[in-house]
């Protein structure tokens, strides 16, 4: 039989071969593999199975057009597209970005990591993803709403609250999926679970907006604990500024830690003091403006242009929080280089492998994204149980759970790499414990 890096390395020259433009899914496939070949030697029969190339297939893509019409009266075509990754272990779930930058290797490659993210929460949820290169930037709400209303008259057809369950991502907050989910309902009847992220009036769930940024602090504060270290006096690094950047700024405050800047596409803004989350919210969710407007409210901070992960100043822990691939070798040397002992990712595949490389070579902690920033999809899956119960938890209980979630998250991939013999690896950890959860049930259900 195959030897297991012989069949790994065969999938994987495979699916370079079909999806030769793909990077970002080659990436994350790339990233995934080299952490589960040694599993699979211990499973020879999940070789036989195949099980490698049944799950880097995603069971069905969505790719439709989206017309619309803008405040000029002109006609508008953007591209949309729904990845529905894998059902195994529930109905597909993942958000919508809206993005210029979206195509169908974006698509796959975060489709791909929900379906593990999904996994690793324990609730039961499958993977998808899907979204549009519209870019919501500088549209008026009317021309947000006609594109979302477009958008969710074709995506209607493959959703259900059983069978596929979209919410938010990069450029979808609640005033889309209030328009989304508006189109959704005059189309078909009320239906709650069809969509999460929802207005809380809409039928969402309390604790739902904070929930990708709390839960990557709650991860952080785990990996932390168990190496002595807390967030008090820590200087933080949040890179983005939109919804998890936000609140993952507030709790790195409410636990002790100062956040010194924070960035969005143009520049990052620093201030010493720690990033005022009443401005920023302000400025980003209330006037949608860009970060610069950050100073005009409190000068003493300053802004810079180009990468925040080219600051001057040294700081301690690194929450990227923007996109993919923002920190490369240059940039994860750079951190390094000052007095970064933690990453720990809000944002989808944030580090490059090469950025990677570096963490584990420095020996640094590092969260990966796809346990990390596990908590939006939690208390999205939480949001789920609310309304098929027909009732809403309070912010409260909806914390403790999210609390608990991320905990639970820490400690399987803590004792999934230990058990391994990659002990403080959690990228090990989170790909084999959701791998070999997924494979058991793919295998289960027959080819
Ligand atoms: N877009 C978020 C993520 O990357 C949340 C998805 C959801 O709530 O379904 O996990």
């Amino acid at each position: 039989m195959q030897t297991a890096t012989a069949y790994v390395n065969a999938v994987y020259e495979k699916a370079c071969q079909k999806d030769t433009e793909q990077k970002e899914f080659l990436q994350a496939l790339k990233e995934f593999f080299d952490t589960i070949t040694p599993v699979l030697a211990q499973h020879p029969q999940l070789i036989e199975e195949n099980i490698l190339e049944r799950l880097i297939e995603p069971e069905r893509i969505y790719q439709f057009r989206v017309p619309w019409t803008d405040d000029q009266g002109k006609v508008q075509v953007n591209r949309g597209f729904r990845v529905q990754y894998n059902a195994t272990i529930g109905p597909y779930k993942g958000g919508l970005r809206f993005h210029p930058s979206v195509n169908q290797s974006i698509m796959k490659f975060l489709g791909f990591e929900q379906t593990f993210k999904n996994c690793l929460t324990g609730l039961p949820i499958g993977g998808g993803k899907g979204g549009s290169d519209f870019d919501p930037k500088g549209k008026s709400d009317r021309e947000v709403m006609r594109f979302c209303q477009s958008f969710m008259t074709e995506l209607q057809k493959y959703i259900g609250p059983d069978q596929d369950v979209p919410a938010g991502d990069i450029g979808v907050g609640s005033r889309e999926i209030g328009y989304l989910f508006g189109q959704y309902k005059k189309i078909n009847s009320y239906q709650a679970g069809v969509i999460t992220g929802k207005p809380i009036p809409m039928g969402g769930s309390l604790g739902r907006t904070e929930a990708t940024g709390y839960g990557l602090v709650y991860f952080a504060n785990e990996m932390l604990k168990e190496a002595n270290q807390s967030f008090k006096g820590q200087r933080v690094v949040v890179s983005g500024s939109g919804n998890v950047a936000i609140y993952a700024i507030k709790k790195v405050h409410e636990l002790g830690g100062t956040v010194i800047a924070c960035s969005d596409s143009n520049g990052y803004i620093f201030d010493k003091n720690g990033i005022d989350v009443a401005t920023l919210k302000q400025v980003k969710e209330v006037e949608r403006k860009r970060l610069t407007a950050y100073l005009e409210k409190n000068p003493k901070a300053t802004y810079h242009e180009g990468n925040v992960w080219q600051l001057e100043a040294n700081f301690t822990i690194a929450l990227p929080c923007a996109t993919q691939n923002e920190i490369d070798e240059v940039a994860a040397k750079h951190i390094l280089a000052k007095g970064v002992f933690a990453v720990v990712e809000g944002a989808n595949m944030p580090s490059d492998l090469a950025a990677i490389a570096c963490y584990h070579e420095a020996g640094i902690l590092y969260g990966p994204s796809k346990a990390a920033n596990a908590g939006g999809v939690a208390v999205s899956a939480l949001e789920m149980s609310q309304n098929n119960l027909r009732l809403s938890w309070t912010l409260e209980e909806v914390d403790e759970k999210l609390k608990e979630i991320m905990k639970t998250i820490f400690l399987t991939c803590r004792n999934t790499a230990k058990a391994y013999g990659v002990a403080g690896n959690y990228l090990s950890g989170a790909n084999i414990a959701s791998f070999l959860k997924i494979a058991e049930a793919m295998v289960a259900q027959g080819v």
